[in-house]
């Protein structure tokens, strides 16, 4: 009985100190294992006589039931304290500020794009597309550049294994156009462009916007009104000075370089305008008869006129980003700046 009352106490001590599972298991076997406390007093019975055995039976399993309600006992207290940690490593503090969600922005460019699609479709100009891997016909010969033209040397261009090249700009859109709509026509072409080129003021690939005009009776006098009225609007002033260098380009004739007055000094000389007070922004002109030779439109009936705008610099004068490189290193801290 002394003994019986020992074990149990014994096992209530073992299973007490066990923290976990595995060290209950192993206080469970030194009671109630093969060779365990309990079970050796079973292993007495047999030398014992019927009454002594009957009654020292009922008093060990009454032990035995004792130890094992103790190991359930501590066995679901083990359990319940494991849950309860990993609850609280778990724990969700719902009062907690959440993180923010970060607001995106359009990048620069991207915004400027859209600045000028908005200003040209006011005025009933269409945007058109046109692929990015180009044929020598659309990015040249079909533009009045012929092969051996010096003009060629100039574009920097990117060929491709199979012949075809990244276009350099985005005048083949035109081409293409016209070749699929007859006139009258009014188009801006956007898109990216490619040339072998890379410092402060030039990256390989960069934004052009193609404009295209044909029309009976277009002439030099619109091509001067649209893009003036586009240039005020898109810089955002009443009144703002242009003026017309004659220039050359293979698919114009007359072609010209338009300047704008200084949007940075007002017209007083700085270093962006080289001192000058004026900002070339664009290169056009009227649309060459051979272009339109190419694509089967009858330049006796038809004229037109055309022009090419880098957005990029577009995008620095408006923003006054002073180079060009920033657009494109995709720094957060930059970009922020226009979220
Ligand atoms: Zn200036």
């Amino acid at each position: 009985m002394n003994d019986l009352n020992e074990i149990v106490s014994q096992a209530k001590t073992a299973f007490a100190a066990s923290t976990t599972l595995a060290a209950l298991d192993q206080a469970k076997a030194r009671f109630l294992g093969k060779g365990g406390l309990i079970t050796e007093q079973m292993k007495g019975l047999g030398a014992m006589s019927p009454e002594a055995r009957k009654e020292a039976g009922v008093r060990i399993n009454q032990a035995k039931t004792e130890v094992e309600e103790l190991l359930r006992m501590r066995r679901e207290a083990i359990q319940a304290e494991a849950l309860e940690a990993q609850l609280r490593q778990e724990a969700l503090d719902v009062t907690l500020p959440g993180r923010g969600g970060g607001v995106g922005g359009l990048h620069p460019v991207t915004r400027t794009l859209q600045r000028i699609e908005r200003l040209f479709a006011s005025i009933g100009f269409d945007i058109a597309e046109g692929p990015e891997i180009e044929t020598d016909f659309y990015n040249f010969t079909a533009l009045n550049i012929p092969e051996d033209h010096p003009a060629r040397a100039m574009h920097d261009t990117f060929y491709l294994d199979n012949g075809q090249l990244l276009r350099t700009h985005t005048s083949p859109v035109q081409v293409r156009y016209m070749q699929g709509h007859p006139p009258p026509l009014r188009i801006i072409a956007p898109g990216r462009v490619y040339r072998c080129d890379s410092d402060v003021t030039h990256t390989p690939m960069f934004h052009q916007v193609e404009g295209l005009w044909v029309d009976e009776t277009v002439s030099f006098a619109d091509l001067k009104g649209v893009l003036a009225d586009f240039m005020a609007r898109f810089f955002e002033r009443e009144q703002l000075p242009v003026r017309f260098r004659a220039s050359f380009f293979p698919f114009t004739e007359p072609s010209a370089e338009m300047d704008i007055g200084c949007v940075i000094c007002e017209g007083a000389g700085c270093r962006v305008c080289s001192q000058t007070g004026w900002l070339e922004v664009l290169g056009c002109g009227m649309v060459h008869p051979k272009v339109f030779a190419h694509v089967g439109i009858d330049a006796e009936r038809w004229q037109g006129f055309a022009f090419g705008l880098g957005v990029e610099r577009l995008a620095m004068l408006r923003y006054g980003v002073d180079d060009l490189r920033l657009f494109f290193e995709n720094d957060i801290r930059f970009l922020r700046q226009f979220a």
